[in-house]
């Protein structure tokens, strides 16, 4: 692993920053992805002061052709990518009668078809690697239904039956894909919304999803954790 090339979408803050901090330990080169590019820039400084070559790419990663041009940018200077992890993501947290259109779509194109983009752009180079892990950061709401969630839930939902499938599809070519699907994280996705928990340093951190993505990555090559679901011990 000490030259994997490892993509991290939603890089810049949350659970997607504390992936890159922790996998940064496996050394390589990291890419982080996301819009703001100060905050990416602290992550790279983050990472770097670990030892890793970070490098970042600002842009919307609801845009296709952002997502292919980085992913030819990032095969042009290092030839390959060995672990991409899907955790850019948005949520808005409304009941149906207060939810829009666009917020559905605002949600179905980071949560789902940015994930779609990624691994078409990735995929024929992990074939030709005959190696490869995807991590797609999914939810409990990928798997439960709440109140406020129509939408939300709805793309996880989603990307769940997406994840499932190509998991299948993949592993012949030693391409290991896998969902983690964390319950409430402390992070601004949560923060002062209706489904925040009444005590939210009882929620989940950020790290401790980012050790589950490092499980899955540094398991042996030939194991293939395709589900974890993690949860607070005790939310109040
Ligand atoms: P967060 O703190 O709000 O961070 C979201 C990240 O996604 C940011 O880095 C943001 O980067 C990036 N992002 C959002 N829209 C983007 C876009 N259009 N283009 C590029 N980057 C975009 O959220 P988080 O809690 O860390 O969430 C990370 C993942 O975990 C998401 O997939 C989320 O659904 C999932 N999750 C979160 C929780 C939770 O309770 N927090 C629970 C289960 C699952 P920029 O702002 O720089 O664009």
């Amino acid at each position: 692993m000490k030259d994997d090339v490892t993509i991290v979408t939603g890089a810049s803050r949350g659970i997607g920053r504390a992936i890159a901090i922790r996998l940064a330990k496996n050394g390589g080169n990291l890419v982080l992805i996301g819009r703001d590019k100060n905050k990416l820039e602290e992550t790279v400084k983050i990472v770097s002061e670990q030892g890793v070559n970070g490098v970042y790419y600002t842009g919307d990663v609801s845009n296709k052709s952002f997502i292919e041009n980085t992913v030819k940018d990032v095969i042009d200077k290092f030839g390959k990518v060995d672990n991409l992890i899907n955790n850019a993501g948005v949520a808005v947290f409304k009941k149906f009668v207060d939810t829009s259109i666009d917020d559905f779509m605002l949600q179905m194109n980071v949560n789902m078809y940015a994930v779609f983009n990624f691994i078409k752009a990735v995929v024929p180079y992990m074939i030709e690697n005959n190696r490869g892990t995807i991590i797609n950061i999914s939810s409990l709401a990928g798997r439960n239904p709440f109140v406020y969630g129509t939408t939300y839930s709805a793309t996880k939902h989603a990307l769940m039956g997406f994840t499932k499938s190509l998991m299948l599809e993949l592993r012949e070519f030693n391409i290991r894909v896998a969902a983690v699907c964390p319950g409430s994280v402390q992070t601004d996705m949560i923060i002062n919304t209706p489904v925040a928990p009444k005590e939210i340093s009882k929620a989940l951190q950020p790290e401790d999803v980012a050790e589950t993505v490092a499980l899955i990555i540094n398991l042996s090559e030939s194991a293939l954790v395709s589900e974890i679901e993690i949860r607070p011990t005790k939310l109040k």
